[in-house]
């Protein structure tokens, strides 16, 4: 069965096709800059690797392309559309309704655009994936798979702010907890790797976004973001964790509207606002340089990830693993020495050489003592949501 991942974002459609139960990639690609005259599509299967720059108007147009270029003659990998079985959405806020993936009908997309103001910047456009693949592909079925389902386990008291309960009764306030595509597809891994029939592990993900889970016995008790996914870690251009009187003093006494104090915190922030770069390569080049503003913001950034780890090995009462995903988690052999550095307290003792070399798949960097694991695992959100759709399927 050939399942299309679509994870469609504000101006970017990501996409893989996904062979099941094989799990095998047929191919995969992303569409960038939708709304410009420059769009790129970046596009590989098993023989090539393509990239073309197109006018690229909106989501529409962008599926379009990706649908021609799937069933070029040339290039592609099916001759008929009719050969795509099943699409496979990523939706980011499915708020407290959805604990599992669901088939998407009329309903549930009703509750996706419930949700939208949850998630502002990326509910619209999943929503808009979905329609247009209801569209492109009306003989397939249409599955949605949310981030925040893997979350819906977080136990009230973790799970309610200490704000009035009529908030949490009838507003819904409370917190959500995202990336949880990724965190449960590495901590499956982790498990299977480990065998264990008892777990607790700590899933730290460090991609544009970061956000840690507490994952006891496979499920979550715990997550760094809230609400929504903007709290807890430093991230790429996110503050993450701030005393909210900042904001009360930044609209009240320096005279930012609303608005500008999002985008301070969403889009000037974190590790762009601590140094000027946004890529955590650049920041590194930087600091070997010397740059004290990447340095501190390098130890900033680690220290956050230790105090959490310190917080959920609080909440498991032990740890078996920690695991290292996402772009920064998987690459930077930096920020993991960072992170791990003085905290044999909690077991945790890494290898410096396995620490620095390379591999594809699982790797295990911590010493052969040390009581806690430390694993990097690659995240598969695509392949995951794969699984999940095929699961739903048969
Ligand atoms: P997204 O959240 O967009 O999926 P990714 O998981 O792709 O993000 O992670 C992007 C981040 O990974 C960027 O900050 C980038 O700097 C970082 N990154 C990628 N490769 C490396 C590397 N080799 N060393 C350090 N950081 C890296």
């Amino acid at each position: 069965m050939n399942i299309l991942i679509i994870n469609s974002g504000s101006s970017s459609i990501k996409f893989q096709l996904i062979q099941m139960p094989s799990e095998t990639l047929v191919c995969s690609g992303l569409v960038e800059r939708i709304g410009n005259k420059d769009a790129v599509l970046n596009y590989k299967n098993e023989t090539i690797k393509l990239k073309q720059i197109h006018y690229i108007n909106n989501h529409k147009q962008g599926l379009q392309i990706i649908i021609d270029l799937l069933l070029d003659a040339e290039n592609g990998v099916i001759e008929d559309i009719k050969e795509i079985a099943a699409v496979g959405h990523r939706v980011v806020h499915g708020g407290n309704t959805f604990s599992n993936t669901a088939l998407v009908t009329p309903e549930v997309k009703q509750k996706i655009q419930q949700y939208a103001p949850l998630a502002p910047l990326h509910n619209p456009s999943n929503l808009e994936g979905i329609e247009i693949a209801e569209e492109y592909f009306p003989h397939a079925k249409q599955i949605a798979v949310f981030d925040t389902a893997f979350h819906q386990t977080i136990p009230t008291k973790a799970r309610k702010y200490a704000i009035p309960n009529d908030l949490y009764e009838d507003k819904d306030i409370q917190v959500y907890g995202f990336h949880g595509t990724s965190h449960k597809y590495v901590s499956e891994k982790a498990i299977e790797y480990l065998k264990l029939e008892r777990s607790k592990i700590i899933s730290i993900h460090l991609g544009n976004g970061c956000s840690m889970t507490a994952i006891q016995d496979g499920k979550s008790i715990d997550h760094s973001m809230g609400f929504a996914p903007t709290n807890g870690l430093i991230m790429g251009s996110r503050s993450g964790d701030i005393d909210h009187s900042v904001i009360f003093y930044l609209v009240n006494s320096l005279g930012y509207s609303l608005e500008n104090v999002n985008n301070l915190l969403t889009k000037k922030s974190g590790m762009l606002g601590l140094t000027g770069y946004n890529d955590l390569r650049d920041i590194e080049k930087e600091a070997e340089k010397g740059n004290i503003d990447c340095l501190l913001a390098l130890e900033m950034n680690a220290y956050r990830i230790k105090k959490f780890i310190g917080t959920y090995v609080a909440a498991m009462n032990g740890l078996d693993a920690i695991i290292f995903t996402a772009g920064i988690g998987e690459n930077s052999s930096l920020i993991r020495e960072l992170v791990c550095k003085d905290m044999d307290f909690f077991g945790i003792e890494l290898d410096k050489d396995k620490n620095n070399g390379k591999a594809k798949s699982i790797r295990e960097i911590s010493t052969s003592t040390a009581e806690a694991r430390i694993l990097i695992i690659p995240t598969n959100e695509e392949l995951e949501i794969a699984k999940q759709a095929y699961c739903l399927l048969n």
